[in-house]
């Protein structure tokens, strides 16, 4: 059998997510287990929605957890480029030979004719998808259109009957009829590929032979198989992971959860419990031992212990397991070292120090006013928010807004922060003084604090995310109802702060 090679493709859009890290474990812990090789590649097809900030977190995040790669954009690797914004050209072959092969079309319909089907379709109740009207163009009309320069993307043909047999390491065959499958498009109309076409490319290049994933992407294994067939490839094995999922077990989201890795590595988790806390998600050791370490669970890996009920991402068990952790496994000495590595990480000192040196007349000045960089939620009630002219209600506008705005910033910056602040204390018209207190009392803990947009910037966008939402909670939190309004009169505002 030709060497195992799994691999963890993330797009990097956004936080650093624990299902991302959950996914990886089980790839490196597969490959290992079968002396083969894990490989990560970034998926960053989508141009608009990919930074280069979060491919940095997200490698950071990988490595912090100790789920180390053999071959990836920073290693290289006999199989690179390990970025698909690197591999245009390679998939812009592969969707000639399709086109060539008669497997895939020019689709030159307008974005206003597809939303007008779509539309139709919905009032029709028939399934939304593409309806084929480019597909027997002639090829004199297709030159035309070519010569014309017609904005056009290309699209995989489909079979319009039957049914694709999906054979899946944890499941009995899974059997999704043809007519449920769209005639995907494989290149945009910008010249760059899907996820779905350069995903398929990528795995046979790279030689991956078993895909494990999030189950999320049951429904286009389909289009990914005809895809291997089309070219004539062999296709990988797949094996669809369930999802994490909140303790009401809908799937884990960053409103009910902290989802971004970099949150638990601020808040004081020792990573090898957050990497054993991922491992019992839906898989146990053979003795039900729940405190092990990532070479134990390598050793006794066995994908087939992978338990399909969605397993719940429980933040006070994991609390339970690190506080073993931190107990159990670590002597004083390595207590303090692994302490100190934490809190006094140079970069987090070098942030803080100029904040809090203007303000201190004695070393013992620096606890008590640095203590919120080194804590986890302050310790408020709604008490805390009393304030000469704000309402209750208002702050927890301010505090919700303020939550959204900072969600939408494309970089992490003190200056950036504070002129989206600037900007919504003007939209909503109120004095930027009395709209940071509340800001204060939530990341803080206190009015009397250093400046807290600087603040913000140190605690990064997680901690500040955890803040917020701990404070409106304690605010009394927004019903479905509130949300959805506070949401239009955001979007209102928000285009007024886009224009100004
Ligand atoms: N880029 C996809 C994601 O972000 C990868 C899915 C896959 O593993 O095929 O989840």
């Amino acid at each position: 059998m030709s060497e195992v090679r799994t691999r963890i493709a993330p797009s990097p859009t956004g936080d650093p997510h624990v299902g991302t890290a959950y996914i990886a474990l089980f790839n490196l812990c597969f490959a290992r287990q079968h002396g083969g090789k894990f490989i990560l590649r970034i998926e960053d097809t989508d141009q608009a929605r990919s930074t280069k900030k979060s491919e940095d977190d997200i490698l950071a995040a990988l490595s912090w957890l100790g789920l180390n790669w053999d071959e990836g954009p920073d290693k290289g690797g006999e199989f690179g480029p390990y970025r698909q914004s690197e591999r245009s050209d390679i998939y812009k072959k592969h969707v000639d030979q399709l086109l060539d092969d008669g497997h895939a079309f020019h689709c030159f319909c307008s974005t206003e004719r597809l939303s007008e089907l779509r539309k139709q379709q919905m009032a029709e109740k028939k399934p939304l998808g593409y309806d084929g009207h480019c597909l027997h163009l002639s090829e004199t009309e297709i030159t035309q259109q070519l010569v014309k320069n017609t904005p056009h993307v290309v699209r995989m043909k489909i079979p319009q009957t039957g049914t694709c047999i999906v054979k899946d390491m944890l499941r009995d065959n899974v059997a999704i009829d043809w007519q449920q499958v769209d005639m995907q498009v494989l290149m945009k109309s910008d010249g760059l590929p899907t996820y779905h076409l350069a995903n398929v490319v990528d795995d046979h290049l790279m030689q991956i032979t078993h895909v494990i994933r999030g189950e999320e992407w049951i429904s286009s294994a389909p289009k990914h198989l005809l895809l291997y067939q089309y070219f004539g490839w062999e296709a990988p094995q797949l094996c669809h992971m369930p999802l994490l999922r909140n303790a009401d077990k809908s799937k884990l989201s960053k409103r009910k959860n902290p989802t971004s890795v970099g949150y638990y590595q601020r808040m004081g988790y020792l990573p090898e419990a957050v990497t054993n806390y991922l491992g019992m998600m839906g898989w146990s050791m053979p003795d039900e031992q729940e405190m092990f370490s990532l070479e134990d669970m390598i050793n006794h890996f066995d994908i087939n212990r992978v338990s399909l009920g969605g397993p719940v991402f429980d933040a006070e068990k994991l609390d339970w397991l690190n506080g073993r952790y931190l107990r159990e496994s670590l002597s004083n000495d390595e207590f303090i070292q692994r302490f100190s590595q934490w809190a006094f990480e140079p970069k987090k000192l070098q942030a803080i120090v100029p904040l809090i040196k203007q303000r201190v007349e004695r070393f013992t000045d620096i606890a008590p006013l640095a203590a919120f960089f080194f804590s986890g939620m302050p310790a408020i009630d709604a008490g805390s928010f009393e304030h000469k002219f704000l309402a209750q209600e208002d702050e927890k506008k301010i505090l919700q807004f303020i939550a959204w705005r900072i969600e939408e910033l494309d970089a992490w910056h003190r200056d950036q922060i504070e002129k989206a602040f600037t900007q919504l204390a003007e939209c909503m018209n109120f004095k930027i003084r009395d709209f940071l207190f509340p800001v204060f009392i939530a990341i803080a803990g206190s009015a009397v604090s250093t400046s807290v947009i600087d603040s913000i910037a140190v605690l990064g966008l997680d901690m500040t995310r955890a803040r917020l939402r701990h404070a409106i909670t304690i605010l009394g939190g927004t019903s479905k109802k509130q949300l959805k309004n506070l949401e239009k009169e955001y979007a209102a505002l928000a285009l007024q702060a886009e224009q100004s």
